[in-house]
């Protein structure tokens, strides 16, 4: 499942450069699907939301860093642990409840974010 940071951040900064999916966005900050992966042009969510990758939404969150569920793939393809969780100094990012995925659909998912 995709990973989710908790208001216990205390917006260090240190995993926003470690996402090899760009999923991590600073608080405020908007956010694209195109940004960090190769993915343009229309884009289906998980939801079945279809958008453009290029634009750009609402931060999630304008106090702490947050992730952008749809392109956390729990760094499957690229690292063998989940990079915000191994730079985190206050262990705020944790699995999201509300976005459970499998290891093969997160596979697939790094697939579509990275094509
Ligand atoms: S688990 Fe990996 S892909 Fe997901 S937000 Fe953290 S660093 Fe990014
Ligand atoms: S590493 Fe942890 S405390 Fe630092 S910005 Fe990321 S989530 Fe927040």
């Amino acid at each position: 499942m995709a990973l989710k940071i908790t208001e216990d951040c205390i917006n260090c900064t240190a995993c926003e450069s470690e996402c090899p999916n760009n999923a991590i966005y600073a608080p405020g900050v908007k956010w694209s699907l195109a940004e960090g992966t190769g993915v343009r042009g229309k884009f289906t969510l998980k939801d079945g939301t279809v958008i453009q990758a290029e634009e750009r939404f609402a931060a999630f969150s304008n106090n702490n860093y947050y992730v952008v569920s749809a392109k956390c793939t729990e760094c499957q393809g690229f690292h063998e642990e989940p990079q915000c969780v191994s730079v985190c100094p206050v262990d705020c990012c944790v699995s999201d409840e509300n976005f459970v995925e499998t290891a093969v659909q997160l596979v697939t998912k790094k697939e579509l974010l990275h094509p």
